[in-house]
């Protein structure tokens, strides 16, 4: 269980003063210059020993991809961008950190992009965050005018400028390389990769594209050390972490709390628990729209990070818990994600564009029951043709959530088309 005294965000919650004379009252941009003397390779190499996994979702070590920025210019200028186009169904971690917590980010920024060799950063946020646009660019504007940015940032001997830059509404947009697209002015669809933007990213210059809390629990990394914020969590699973919570819980919620934490202990500690008590629980989806569910049985053993989950064959994602308790209609709302989906997909790509309108078409079928059970097994068969077989991983995200429905309800799916038939109720639909 976290201790009070190893949480990052200390604001999250809008109880204090997000102004910088706030945010330096709780150690923000003390000895940021001290932390820049110490070099570019120390603070990658404390990065690393941190072992901290890209907040993001995909989990990647984020001083191993800093360590992927060339070393010496070759002319071209580097840049550090920072994802904030947050925007998976259930998350909305990011969100509190730039509004409650806007300058660690910024601290965090230049830090990380003097690592890299970056003057310049882009954080480019989705177009709906129009209040944390707002406390973002306040803040920015504050550095500026106190030479936290701009020539000499800090007094550290780096020049160093911070651009905001806003979505406008696209969730593909938030793929790193669909994301340099848009900076760029261009139709934000994604690239293939490689090559990985470090090699050719924004203006095909080297590029480090990072997500809001990689970036904005950085500064606290370089005071703290990277080995006091490995000591949380469990052996690759290291740190602390921000756990959106929504869904039948009794209080909704964002919180830190040590990575590794039991599920059912971060229900209980933070959200008053599931509604109605544990046992009234059907399912979670632990890590945001793209990982597939885990019922009650596997969702009382769980742990809240990447290996446990991945073991389970789901995922930590985003950390965006959805609840759903027994009176969840779960075919209903994984056939939501699925037109979700279908309408996000950018169509670049045939399996995806395709595959995406064929799940949710066999989806619908499946919420009113006028299938066939033989249907089951074909949509099984259309998210396996998607996965893997995509540009980037919106085919993966469409398929994992049928593909979980299906291995953990398939009793449920198949029950509902045979009362559709016969009009008879069986055990499942009976309870
Ligand atoms: P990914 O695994 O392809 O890449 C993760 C990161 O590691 C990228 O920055 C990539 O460039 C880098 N990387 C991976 N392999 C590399 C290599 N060999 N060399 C150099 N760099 C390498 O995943 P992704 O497509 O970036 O992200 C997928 C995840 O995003 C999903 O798991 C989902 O949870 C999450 N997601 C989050 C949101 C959100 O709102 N935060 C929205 C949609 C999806
Ligand atoms: Fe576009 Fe989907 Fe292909 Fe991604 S997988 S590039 S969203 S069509």
């Amino acid at each position: 269980m976290l201790k009070d005294q190893d949480r990052i965000f200390t604001n999250l919650y809008g109880m204090h003063d997000r102004s910088l004379a706030g945010a330096k009252k709780r150690g923000h941009w003390d000895g940021t210059a001290a932390i820049l003397k110490k070099g570019r390779d120390w603070i990658v190499e404390e990065a690393k020993s941190s072992g901290l996994r890209g907040r993001g979702g995909a989990g990647f070590p984020t001083g191993l991809k800093w360590s992927f920025m060339p070393k010496e210019s070759d002319g071209r200028p580097a840049y550090l961008v920072i994802n904030a186009d947050e925007s998976e169904p259930g998350t909305c971690k990011d969100r509190e950190i730039m509004r409650h917590d806007p300058h660690t980010l910024i601290e965090g920024a230049l830090i990380a992009s003097f690592a890299m060799g970056a003057h310049a950063a882009y954080i480019y946020i989705r177009g709906e965050f129009i209040r944390e646009r707002e406390a973002l660019q306040a803040a920015i504007d504050e550095c500026y005018d106190a030479g936290l940015l701009g020539k000499n940032a800090a007094k550290s001997g780096w020049d160093f400028d911070l651009y905001l830059a806003h979505g406008a509404g696209a969730y593909i947009c938030g793929e790193e390389t669909a994301m340099l697209e848009s900076l760029e002015g261009k139709k934000g669809m994604p690239r293939m990769k490689p090559p990985f933007p470090a090699g050719a990213g924004l203006y095909g210059c080297p590029t480090t594209v990072n997500n809001v809390e990689s970036i904005a629990v950085i500064p606290t990394i370089m005071r703290r050390g990277g080995s006091w914020f490995s000591s949380m969590g469990r052996p690759n699973n290291a740190g602390t972490k921000l756990f959106g919570i929504s869904g039948h819980v009794v209080n909704p919620c964002v919180v830190e709390e040590e990575m590794s934490i039991p599920l059912r202990e971060l229900l209980e500690k933070h959200c008053g628990g599931v509604r109605g008590g544990w046992d009234n629980l059907k399912a979670v989806i632990p890590g945001g729209s793209s990982v597939p569910l885990l019922p009650r049985d596997v969702a009382d053993e769980c742990i809240m990070d990447f290996d446990w989950l991945r073991e389970q064959r789901s995922g930590l994602g985003t950390a965006a818990v959805i609840v759903m308790d027994e009176s969840t209609d779960i075919i209903k709302a994984i056939w939501r994600l699925s037109k979700f989906y279908k309408h996000e997909s950018c169509g670049q790509c045939t399996p995806c564009r395709e595959g995406t309108g064929w799940m949710m078409r066999v989806m619908d079928r499946l919420v009113t029951g006028d299938a066939e059970i033989e249907e089951i097994d074909m949509l099984l068969d259309v998210t396996k043709q998607v996965e893997g077989h995509t540009i980037c991983a919106l085919g993966d995200a469409a398929a994992w959530p049928i593909q979980g429905l299906v291995r953990h309800f398939r009793e449920e799916i198949e029950d509902r088309i045979k009362y559709k038939k016969t009009g008879r109720v069986s055990a499942v639909a009976a309870e």
